[in-house]
């Protein structure tokens, strides 16, 4: 049986970052389980469905991201063993930790929609949340000059949902800009009755959504997709309705954790299943040596990259104050949901647990659209990310 010091299931941003802090702090033996060869730097996908970016600005050989010093397990993880703190690989190996860390992130639930999986690959449906499919997204958005356009936000568990307002937003500016928007109709499935849940965002995406004509779907969710006639059957609280002849759905799939998580009795509950964590501490509320970070983790906050700069370091400090048995640092729920209003500008909405303001400049206000937020989010952003945070340096 493979042993190491502190054993991190899942190689995207929880899983790179914290492996890369870690070893800054002094653990001389990380490792990281992650099978994909592929390191993916995901807000990057919402501007590839805008035409701003390509999939070779977001993607990196794992190889290149893995820290010097760090083992890599190019294996998926089958199964956990909390007793004991041992995973079961799909390569027939048994890994132990002396601290396990749970990072794998979220699964697509296919089944919660059906028709939607076939939809994908029929190339009616595609979205910047299903990589395979995020380079078809904006071929068809600019191409459309009339007709139906349905959009989606995920229900929660979801990986920074609002940011599925991005496409949309930036797709709404192009089609005015180049004069066909009047002939599209324009509609937006929201899980919820706003976009966001925060009074301040909310107020400025309504006046975005009325300004560009999008018809809002409120408290909805598509049940099911029937893609060979290109028709969507969605439930919203004004009651069921079926969208025919849509040109282009934006239809992002619901989420749920992998199944593992709850076959160990380390979920909350067995669907969506995220790993049962104090929100503030990191660490499971059932066995002492196992914690979870990321969007697989019940964190009582909405999931984010941004979110991960917190807890990445709350959780090193925690892994090490665990051992010595001192104190442990407290997560407040910070996170971040960056939205385009337009093609040029941004909303940060950085919040913390609450939902207050809780911006990284100081005295910025977080909810008001900026251009300079723009060009951070899509330019500075994803250098900080290969170069500072996936180095363990933030
Ligand atoms: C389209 C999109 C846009 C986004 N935009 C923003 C944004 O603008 N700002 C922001 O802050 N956040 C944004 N996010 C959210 C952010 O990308 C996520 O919160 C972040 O990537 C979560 O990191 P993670 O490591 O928890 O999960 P992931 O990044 O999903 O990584 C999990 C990793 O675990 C691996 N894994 C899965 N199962 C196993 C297994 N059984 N064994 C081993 N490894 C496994 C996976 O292969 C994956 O590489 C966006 C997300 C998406 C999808």
């Amino acid at each position: 049986m493979e042993q190491h010091e502190v054993l991190i299931v899942g190689g995207g941003n929880a899983g790179i970052s914290l492996a890369a802090r870690l070893l800054r702090d002094g653990v001389r033996d990380v490792a990281v389980v992650a099978p994909q060869p592929l390191h993916r730097y995901k807000p990057l996908l919402n501007y590839v469905g805008a035409g701003e970016a390509t999939m070779a600005d977001l993607e990196r050989p794992m190889a290149d991201v893995v820290p010097d010093g760090c083992t890599w397990v190019r294996d998926s993880v089958e199964s956990v063993d909390p007793g004991a703190t041992t995973v079961r690989t799909r390569g027939g190996r048994t890994l132990h930790g002396t601290t396990l860390v749970l990072c794998p992130g979220l699964v697509e639930d296919w089944e919660a929609t059906p028709g939607l999986l076939q939809a994908y690959a029929d190339g009616w449906v595609a979205s910047t949340y299903v990589p395979g499919s995020t380079p078809q997204v904006w071929p068809r958005l600019s191409s459309l000059r009339e007709g139906s356009v349905v959009f989606t936000v995920p229900p929660e568990p979801a990986s920074c949902a609002p940011t599925a307002l991005k496409p949309l937003l930036m797709a709404c500016d192009h089609w005015r800009r180049t004069g066909v928007l009047p002939a599209l109709d324009v509609t937006l499935v929201l899980p919820a009755a706003t976009a966001t849940g925060l009074p301040e965002a909310d107020r400025v995406l309504e006046e975005a959504f009325a300004d560009y004509g999008v018809a809002v779907l409120r408290e909805a969710r598509v049940e099911r997709v029937d893609w060979d006639v290109h028709a969507l059957e969605i439930t919203s609280r004004t009651g069921r309705r079926v969208l025919e002849d849509v040109a282009f759905a934006h239809a992002v799939p619901h989420y749920r954790a992998p199944g593992w998580i709850a076959d160990a009795d380390l979920a909350v509950d067995a669907s969506p299943g995220l790993v049962d964590v104090d929100p503030e501490t990191l660490r499971s509320r059932r066995h002492g040596s196992i914690w979870a970070i990321g969007d697989a983790a019940d964190l009582a906050t909405r999931p984010s990259g941004g979110a991960l700069r917190k807890q990445v370091d709350v959780l090193s400090r925690n892994i090490a104050a665990a051992r010595e048995g001192k104190e442990l640092k407290r997560y407040d729920g910070y996170t971040v949901m960056p939205i385009t209003l337009s093609h040029r500008k941004l909303m940060l909405n950085e919040v913390d647990r609450d939902g207050a303001a809780s911006p990284s400049v100081p005295f910025i206000d977080p909810f008001k659209p900026r251009r300079w937020a723009w060009l951070f989010d899509r330019y500075g952003l994803p250098h900080v990310y290969w170069h500072r945070i996936l180095r363990g340096k933030v």
